[in-house]
């Protein structure tokens, strides 16, 4: 069997290519290095509202927000060229791929006017407020506490792991409106001004990069959000939880899947280097063997991909994309631990890999970066459960 876009898809990649050539900034404009998850340097906002004003922003949807109806065949070719080209679309992931999406199915006409079009044209930057000392993977036990008082609501709590919170205008935040019901039932979503008085947002250093704050911890002491800042219905937050953002985040499986053939090729360049033991890393079958499977897995990810696609460009249901993060994090975080052992202290050697993986670092602090995509969004241990209980329909422990 081949597999292949129709021609018509093909006229949408060259169309799409012709328009990058022109207009992707130069290659050190797009590597200079990334302050935060949230910080918009001048080239970010514009190379953004660029690809907003020419419908390439998120092709999927109208034109009005940055697309043009693109199937998601289209979708799937744009994510391809995009993240071949190692080109991002946004300096503030989390506002395009979780915020937009959330404030354009759940919010009022006044939000999306206030909120949602300067979100797509880069004027704004976002944090997504969830995740809590004592609430992470168990996110319905999250205690930030919002209490209605006439107009506003005043809301106290602590968040943690808050990506680019203290370069954020505004957090999309999940607090408490009920205590007295099921712990599901009592969540809302505030949209909160990251400037108001009593938020207070202390950034911390990752563990692979001692240089680069973006995690950070959020302290809110009496702070006045007014009602209308509210998204969804009260006490329904959990809604969006599981909302229906899953349309392009089913695409984003290519980015693990190109980073993983880049890890690839850069393991298979090194087969000439010395081994710790003598020879050549070559010489030594550990390396052979990995290199064997990890190109099997780069396969099988690639296929399970496009697998999923076609179902889902015909209509139907795709288990495909709850197994890939799962697998795609995982066999990329096997290859750079098992490379790491076999490169014994060439693994801190920061000429053996390249910036062209996420960012500039050595085979070890890509190792220690590659859990960044084995813990958010799910944990790989949440993750199985789902797959147990919705792929399999085993019975819940
Ligand atoms: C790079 C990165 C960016 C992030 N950005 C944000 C952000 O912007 N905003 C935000 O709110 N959060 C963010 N997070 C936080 C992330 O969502 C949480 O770390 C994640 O949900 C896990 O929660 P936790 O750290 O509290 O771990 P815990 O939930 O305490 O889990 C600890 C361990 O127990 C395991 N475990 C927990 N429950 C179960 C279970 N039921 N069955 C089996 N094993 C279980 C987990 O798999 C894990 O190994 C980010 C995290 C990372 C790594």
């Amino acid at each position: 069997m081949r597999l292949g876009y129709r021609g018509t898809e093909e006229s949408f990649r060259h169309e799409l290519v012709t328009w990058l050539e022109q207009h992707v900034p130069a290659r050190e404009i797009l590597d200079q290095p990334k302050q935060s998850s949230a910080f918009l340097q001048d080239w970010s906002r514009a190379w953004q509202r660029t690809l907003f004003d020419a419908g390439w922003l998120v092709p999927g949807w109208p034109p009005e927000l940055g697309g043009r109806n693109a199937s998601p065949s289209e979708q799937m070719i744009y994510f391809e060229e995009m993240t071949r080209r190692e080109i991002p679309r946004t300096m503030n992931p989390q506002a395009l791929g979780i915020i937009s999406p959330s404030l354009r199915d759940y919010g009022s006409p006044e939000q999306q006017e206030r909120w949602l079009l300067p979100t797509l044209k880069a004027e704004i930057a976002w944090c997504l407020g969830m995740s809590e000392p004592g609430a992470g993977s168990d996110l319905a036990s999250l205690k930030t506490r919002a209490v209605l008082d006439g107009d506003n609501f005043i809301v106290n709590g602590q968040k943690v792991w808050t990506s680019g919170a203290h370069h954020s205008d505004w957090c999309m935040c999940y607090v408490r409106t009920d205590p007295d019901v099921p712990k599901h039932k009592g969540i809302s979503i505030l949209i909160i001004d990251m400037h108001s008085p009593g938020v207070e947002a202390r950034p911390f250093a990752e563990l692979s990069e001692p240089n680069y704050f973006d995690f950070n911890e959020v302290f809110f002491t009496d702070v006045v959000v007014p009602k209308e800042h509210l998204l969804g219905d009260l006490n329904n937050g959990w809604a969006l939880t599981q909302g229906s953002l899953s349309h392009e985040r089913a695409m984003l499986w290519i980015d693990a899947a190109y980073a993983a053939q880049r890890a690839f090729a850069v393991m298979t360049e090194l087969a000439d280097r010395p081994a710790p033991g003598g020879g050549t890393l070559s010489d030594d079958a550990r390396y052979r063997d990995l290199v064997g499977r990890f190109y099997v897995d780069t396969q099988a990810q690639m296929l399970m991909g496009y697998r999923g696609l076609s179902k889902m460009a015909l209509g139907k249901p795709a288990v495909e994309h709850s197994l890939l993060k799962l697998y795609g994090s995982e066999s990329l975080q096997e290859l750079l631990l098992s490379g790491s052992e076999m490169l014994g202290h060439g693994a801190v050697d920061v000429e053996v890999l390249g910036p062209k993986m996420w960012r500039d670092g050595s085979w070890i602090v890509q190792f220690l970066r590659s859990f960044a995509a084995t813990i958010p969004g799910g944990t790989s241990e949440i993750q199985r459960n789902i797959i147990a209980e919705r792929v399999l329909g085993l019975p819940r422990a």
